[in-house]
């Protein structure tokens, strides 16, 4: 099958504002799709495995900013801290220890996003919102000079249910502001909501989106 990844690329801008960040996620997909997508000007990709991410890293230009978007084990933080733009699946506060550290180490500051776990099924990762409002509620955090909170990110349930995944998504967005308001009113940086994927980005941006996250409707499917 041929895949016209300009073409899809142009059809999925054209859907959402200028304002929100387009992430291609380009895992499972073969460098050469990641060049076409470049070379048509999209220059943030984003990423589920260690090993995958480094490799194509390693391959392709610099001024790619990579995010990771997969379930990160803290022996992998390391493998990544120099180089990722964002990682967008903080899910334990063990795991934002860690890129602290390993970002300390070689001097750097690392933009993260804190993951929900808001849909029924799906992923066992991510935070309760009550999980997460206690891990802020501690304060703790405020001492780890090595990693910036960026925002939020969620995975909506994956059901054909428009009116489920509009509930989800509309909860991260008022429990983003619950936060913002809470922490971070006077801190513009703390902005990011990345929710929306290829079946459901044009209702994340109706839900208050600022970052989609967007693979098959570029890339085609994936072959694992
Ligand atoms: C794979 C993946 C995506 C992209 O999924 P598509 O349905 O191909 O758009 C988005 N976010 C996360 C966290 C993913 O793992």
């Amino acid at each position: 099958m041929m895949i016209d990844i300009a073409k899809n690329l142009h059809l999925v801008r054209q859907n959402i504002p200028d304002t929100v960040c387009l992430v291609a996620i380009s895992k499972f997909h073969p460098i050469e799709m990641v060049e076409q997508a470049y070379a048509d000007g999209q220059r943030v990709f984003g990423e589920s495995h260690e090993q995958e991410l480094s490799k194509k890293v390693e391959a392709l230009p610099r001024d790619i900013q990579w995010h990771f978007i997969g379930h990160l084990q803290t022996n992998k933080v390391k493998a990544i801290v120099p180089y990722i733009a964002m990682i967008e699946t903080v899910d334990s506060w063990k795991l934002l220890c860690e890129i602290d550290k390993q970002a300390a180490k070689i001097d750097r500051i690392v933009n993260v996003l804190l993951e929900l776990h808001i849909a029924e099924e799906e992923s066992k990762y991510g935070f309760t919102l009550d999980s997460c409002r206690s891990m802020l509620a501690d304060e703790s955090w405020k001492n780890l000079k090595h990693v910036h909170l960026s925002g939020l990110m969620m995975m909506a349930s994956n059901v054909d249910d428009i009116n489920l995944i509009r509930t989800e998504m509309m909860l991260a967005s008022d429990f983003f502001d619950e936060i913002k308001a809470t922490y971070f009113a006077d801190d513009d940086s703390f902005k990011e909501r990345s929710w929306g994927m290829s079946h459901d980005y044009q209702i994340a941006i109706e839900c208050h989106s600022t970052m989609v996250r967007v693979g098959s409707a570029i890339f085609g499917p994936r072959v694992y």
